[in-house]
């Protein structure tokens, strides 16, 4: 893809998501990788209004190249990227079920979210979850790039979900089965459930190699 079908494939996503209620306000950003850098969306912007000529350019090392101020969070993208070459898209959404998932008290921190149904387990796998840091500590980068060296998906403490994918739109499908499975969970919450045994997930894990 070229750095403008990205953008305007940044503008596409973003309405899509804000429209179906998985980012408010203006909560959650995303990014595409390039050649020389990413492109992310500017800070303080909705997702449901990106302009693509507007969207924010920075550099490998951070530093911003052109459009707007990139978003606050656009550090956890990049340490993702840096982590994972494989990533070429990612989203951060703070989408209420993954949310509500990121503020309880969990017994396995390093994979909070139980394997319920088999695309579940194909798109995301295990999801470690990040300690909570306040909005815009660096801190916050490097407990996602600690984890990112194993998982292309976390979730951060108090906060949501970081997702990344191979493109962009593989990137935004995760989040959204990430976000639909943790609604199946609260829904599950109390009743006797089946989940996958070992051997369903790694006859999956056999056939739809990630
Ligand atoms: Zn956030």
């Amino acid at each position: 893809m070229t750095e403008s079908q990205l953008r305007e494939s940044l503008v596409m996503f973003g309405l899509s998501l804000y429209q179906r209620g998985y980012a408010h306000g203006s909560s959650g950003n995303l990014s595409a990788r390039l050649a020389d850098g990413l492109l992310v969306t500017p800070t303080n912007s909705c997702l449901g209004r990106l302009d693509p000529a507007r969207i924010s350019k920075v550099g490998l090392d951070g530093k911003h190249v052109s459009g707007e101020a990139p978003s606050k969070e656009a550090f956890l993208h990049l340490a993702m990227y840096q982590e994972r070459p494989t990533a070429q898209g990612i989203v951060h959404l703070h989408c209420t079920h993954c949310v509500a998932l990121s503020c309880l008290e969990h017994g396995r921190p390093e994979d909070v979210l139980p394997p319920i149904t088999a695309y579940y387990v194909m798109r995301i796998r295990s999801l470690p979850l990040v300690p909570y840091y306040r909005p815009g500590d660096r801190a916050l980068a490097e407990a996602v790039r600690e984890k990112a060296k194993k998982h292309h998906a976390v979730l951060l403490a108090n906060h949501g979900p970081v997702v990344a994918g191979k493109t962009l739109e593989d990137a935004v499908y995760n989040a959204e089965e990430m976000e639909e499975t943790a609604k199946l969970f609260f829904l599950l919450e109390g009743r006797r459930t089946r989940l996958l045994d070992a051997a369903k997930i790694a006859d999956l894990e056999k056939n739809f190699p990630s």
